[in-house]
């Protein structure tokens, strides 16, 4: 997924699924168990209520049906336990108390009463709207919704997900049409039956619906075949502009010609724009689940920010669901994950889907390199380096979700996503220069995370595996050359890979045009690399870096900006005092109110506004540009 309040530039959330290893999710379940029948009653939906019955066959005996917790998609135990409602058992017509297990939340008893050889189970779903915090049950509004599985079910424990069949049914309101990858028995009216399928699978399968959509074949003709499937609260947002879906045809072809190999049957681009759901990048096998607000795509600034969506989440059907860290490939949604090689999960999926970005034309080669830029910057000026590893933000991964975004230098966050862009392209690098040209990351790319094409599988590895397969492609010491930088705690950010790829980070008083996106779009001015402070455009402090000028003059995160130089705070204000203040002797004073109290301080700064760019070395080989060009036909790079 992707990390929607992530520091840098980019920001989705990205947290994925189950699963054993090297098992196929289709067709892997006992053909001894009997389905579970899972009805969903979506005509609620714009009241922002789900209501679903299941049918799980059972013995008599105590039973333990979990809630599920831990979701693939999400690296974390989050799943929505809150919203969930009106919950009844029953057994041949007669109800069944229960119990949610003292300790574990997401765990519910009861005893089956002799004679039965089922359970029925009543629960409804309550969605919700988006909010300041992380909030997967925001997934619909008056016009559609985003039916995510987990959400209305509950499954037997001491069972393999991918050993439970489930037989879902979905009611969805009058008129409104759907789109997932999930295979559809029959439909009748706005009743969709779909195939029996196994728990892991069904958990990997959105459906979206609604009033407004619309279907983009990708590959006309081809096999597998690519859509993407729009889904809008009005009608005007389906119309996609035609360059843009050119791009999206470019992606696939360039993510083909990388990977050479594809692990699902057919692939759907899940895209939402709506402004009434919680905003995210969720990958799946088959699909991924692409929400964002309804204006990005005819929004210059916001489609800017969110190139990077579709090639992220793409990339992960290869890097995240074909190919998962071990520690993350766990039986059932209930045992706990490990998020120590999230740095590949997710870490090399953004580098991946960064350059794919570039490669399929959604980024010209400059607009990658202010991307770049913009991640070094952040992550050089990060305070948290220097007592938390980047190892440690990705084992905490579960926890630095949901932390707010104040103090987020000094605490760290999920950089685990933008700085393995810099050591994966460092990575990238040492292999080119290591083989003469020879060979890239590309090749790893397509031994690691190639194979037999067909339907969804998972093959889990560990580090070593990780290692032992980039031997394979350039023989050096990996082992050192990761944990260096995944163990450090140097306050610099590993800037390796740009100067290796022929480029160097400079800072001026030109805006970033990923950070200026930036800025328009979230109306925070961003000066990280002048006086180490975030500020939001209402005057409130986001960050104030230890270190930095703003924080050693008594700055803050939670504070209010209200006046700069005598002025009322503007952001074009303390932008003009921070360039005056490079041919002034005098600090910059500000005047914040600091819950209640009005304070002024004064920082002393005189270099101007800085902004962070590359700038090419020259004399040496730009392979940076090498790597942005793209496989299908390098001549059409920008
Ligand atoms: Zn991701």
């Amino acid at each position: 997924m992707i990390d929607k309040r992530r520091t840098i530039s980019v920001r989705w959330i990205c947290v994925c699924a189950l699963l054993a290893a090297s098992c196929s999710l289709a067709g892997a379940q006992n053909p001894a168990a009997r389905p579970i029948t899972l009805s969903v009653d979506a005509t609620h939906a714009p009241q922002k209520i789900l209501h679903a019955e299941l049918q799980i066959p059972a013995s008599p005996g105590p039973l333990t049906l979990y809630y599920p917790k831990w979701l693939p998609a999400d690296h974390s135990p989050d799943g929505p336990i809150s919203n969930l409602a009106g919950l009844k058992f029953s057994a041949q017509g007669k109800e069944i108390p229960w119990q949610q297990d003292d300790v574990d939340m997401y765990s519910f008893h009861l005893d089956v009463p002799k004679g039965a050889d089922s359970v029925d189970v009543h629960l409804d779903f309550l969605l919700s709207a988006p909010g300041p915090i992380i909030d997967f049950a925001g997934s619909g509004s008056s016009k559609l919704l985003i039916l995510m599985w987990h959400e209305v079910l509950l499954y037997p424990a001491g069972v393999p997900a991918n050993q439970i069949t489930f037989h879902p049914t979905l009611q969805l309101p009058a008129g409104w049409k759907f789109n997932t990858s999930l295979p559809v028995s029959s439909q009748s009216g706005n009743t969709v039956i779909f195939a029996p399928v196994p728990l892991d699978l069904l958990i990997d399968s959105p459906v979206q619906s609604g009033e407004f959509t619309r279907v983009i074949p990708l590959t006309p003709g081809e096999k597998p075949p690519h859509e993407l499937d729009v889904l809008a609260d009005d009608a005007w947002a389906l119309d996609i502009p035609p360059e843009l879906i050119e791009s999206y045809k470019k992606l696939v072809a360039e993510a083909g010609a990388l990977y050479q190999s594809h692990h699902y049957r057919d692939y759907h681009f899940l895209l939402t724009l709506s402004d009434h759901t919680i905003g995210l990048g969720q990958e799946h096998h088959e699909s991924s689940d692409d929400r964002v607000p309804e204006h990005t795509l005819v929004d210059p600034s916001k489609r800017l920010l969110e190139a990077g969506l579709f090639p992220h989440e793409f990339t992960h059907s290869w890097n995240g669901q074909y190919r998962r860290p071990v520690g993350l490939a766990t039986p059932d949604f209930q045992q706990p994950m490990k998020g120590e090689l999230l740095w590949v999960y997710e870490g090399l999926t953004t580098y991946l889907g960064t350059i794919l970005t570039a490669r399929s034309g959604l980024w010209t080669p400059a607009e990658t390199r202010e991307y770049i830029a913009t991640v070094a910057s952040s992550l050089d000026h990060r305070a948290g380096r220097t007592w938390r590893s980047l190892q440690n933000t990705a084992n905490a991964a579960q926890v630095l979700y949901f932390a707010p975004s104040e103090w987020a230098s000094y605490r760290r966050g999920t950089d685990f996503y933008a700085e393995s862009v810099l050591i994966w392209l460092e990575a990238d690098v040492t292999i080119r220069s290591q083989t003469q040209g020879k060979r890239s990351l590309d090749d790893f790319c397509r031994a690691f995370l190639g194979g037999p094409d067909g339907a969804p599988v998972i093959k889990t590895y560990t580090f070593d595996d990780l290692v032992a397969a980039l031997n394979q492609v350039a023989p050096f010491d990996w082992r050192t050359f990761f944990r260096a930088r995944l163990e450090s705690v140097d306050p610099h950010a590993p800037l390796g890979g740009i100067t290796g790829g022929g480029w160097r980070v400079v800072y001026n008083d030109e805006a970033n045009v990923i950070g200026a996106a930036e800025q328009e779009s979230s109306g925070k001015g961003d000066f990280t690399s002048s006086i180490g402070l975030i500020v939001k455009s209402d005057g409130a402090i986001e960050d104030a870096i230890p270190g930095m000028p703003a924080n050693q003059s008594g700055l803050s995160p939670y504070m209010k900006i209200v006046g700069v130089n005598g002025h009322q705070f503007s952001l074009e204000d303390l932008k003009r005092a921070l360039q005056n203040a490079k041919t002034n002797s005098a600090p910059i004073s500000v005047i914040v109110s600091n819950t209640g109290s009005l304070e002024t301080h004064e920082i002393a700064y005189h270099e101007g506004l800085r902004y962070p760019h590359l700038e090419r070395k020259e004399g040496t080989s730009d392979h940076l540009d090498d790597i942005l060009k793209p496989l299908v036909n390098p001549s059409s790079a920008k």
